[in-house]
């Protein structure tokens, strides 16, 4: 028998994540994210999950002609663009959407020869100062790409540093926005803006744009704030694993490397099959909420790389064997990642290759 930990992804959800994304803005095209593995997931579980999306995006060159050898004909966004003018071929021959974010592709555009049109999305700094031009140049960029013969258009792009919180003090959103549209005024062509943020409070934010760029809340996750089940988002993976074995302690008693963790009184700790060689974050604190037979109870002592402890004492009946989950289905991973001082979209993202997959429906895990 295999080890009991066990990711189960539910496609399900996805696609249910998919139309919530859709009924937030019924405007806009859907490119669902899909880089880093699908946060996780497997790239070919996002591309069938997110099937009925409008396109894919993400970072991974290698993936993104990945997902046209497994039959995605539908338009591929490069978030990061290219890297290397030695990309710029692939870029034609799999109809890959680049970001263009810097002077440098530019240049290497134009003095490498497109044999068949692309599409591509130019991109504004509007305060995130990670990549893209600076609203001032914005124009000029512009003009220079579209000079370029083979570029077939130009969607404007910007992302948002606080879409999980509009009043962010030092950059509110609408401060964002507002720099886009000045830099962008009078240019012809479609535009990108929302991440997940962006789609979650667009009723508040009255944004109209051609394209939503969502990632975690198609994975049931939210970037803040709220919580997924308040925007009827479902959890599309759910770490499950079991009991391997069981110690009945007394007070003064510790678990765990370092012995951190000191029993105030008796106490059953159990042994789940989990630790931090699986994803399973290495800092989370005591109290961190797991689920064991359906009873939420807590993590105690420290993570080690392939075990964790828990507090049994509020399971009745608990034994080796008895399920335990660790996020998604009856636990959400938001509320996990808040405990351990991280958040939902790391955690699915280190999800560790030697932990087994399948396929389930959500709520049949829980
Ligand atoms: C990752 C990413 C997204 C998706 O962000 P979420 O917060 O997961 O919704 C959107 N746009 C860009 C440019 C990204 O890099």
């Amino acid at each position: 028998m295999p080890r009991p930990l066990c990711a189960t992804i539910h496609l399900d959800a996805m696609q249910h994540n998919l139309s919530v994304a859709r009924a937030c803005s019924p405007q806009s095209k859907v490119w669902a994210v899909v880089k880093a593995n699908a946060y996780g997931h497997g790239l070919e579980r996002g591309m069938r999950g997110f099937a009925q999306a409008d396109g894919l995006a993400l970072v991974e060159t290698e993936y993104a002609v990945r997902l046209r050898e497994l039959g995605w004909t539908k338009p591929i966004l490069l978030l990061e663009g290219f890297f290397d003018d030695s990309d710029i071929p692939l870029l034609a021959e799999h109809a890959l959407n680049p970001a263009i974010h810097c002077i440098e592709q530019i240049k290497m555009l134009e003095y490498t020869k497109l044999y068949r049109p692309i599409d591509v999305h130019l991109k504004m700094n509007t305060g995130m100062n990670r990549l893209g031009f600076m609203p001032a140049e914005y124009a000029a960029a512009h003009q220079r790409l579209a000079a370029i013969p083979g570029i077939r258009s130009i969607t404007m792009m910007t992302h948002f540093a606080n879409a999980d919180e509009l009043e962010h003090p030092r950059l509110p959103m609408h401060e964002q926005v507002r720099r886009f549209k000045s830099g962008s005024e009078g240019l012809a062509g479609q535009r990108s803006l929302s991440n997940s943020g962006g789609v979650l409070h667009s009723s508040d934010l009255e944004l109209q744009s051609d394209w939503v760029r969502p990632g975690i809340m198609l994975y049931g996750g939210t970037p803040g704030g709220k919580s997924a089940a308040a925007f009827g988002l479902l959890p599309t993976m759910t770490l499950t694993s079991a009991i391997i074995g069981i110690q009945h302690i007394d007070a003064g008693d510790t678990v765990g490397y370092g012995s951190r963790f000191e029993a105030t009184g008796p106490m059953t700790v159990g042994v789940v099959a989990c630790g931090y060689a699986d994803g399973y974050p290495r800092h989370a604190p005591h109290g961190t909420p797991v689920v064991v037979d359906g009873v939420r109870t807590a993590l105690v002592g420290r993570v080690s790389m392939d075990m964790m402890a828990v507090d049994l004492t509020p399971v009745a009946n608990a034994r080796v064997g008895s399920k335990v989950t660790l996020w998604g289905d009856g636990l959400p991973i938001d509320e996990v990642a808040h405990a351990a001082g991280t958040i939902g979209y790391e955690l699915m993202c280190a999800l560790a290759p030697r932990v087994r997959v399948r396929e389930g429906r959500v709520g049949t895990h829980g």
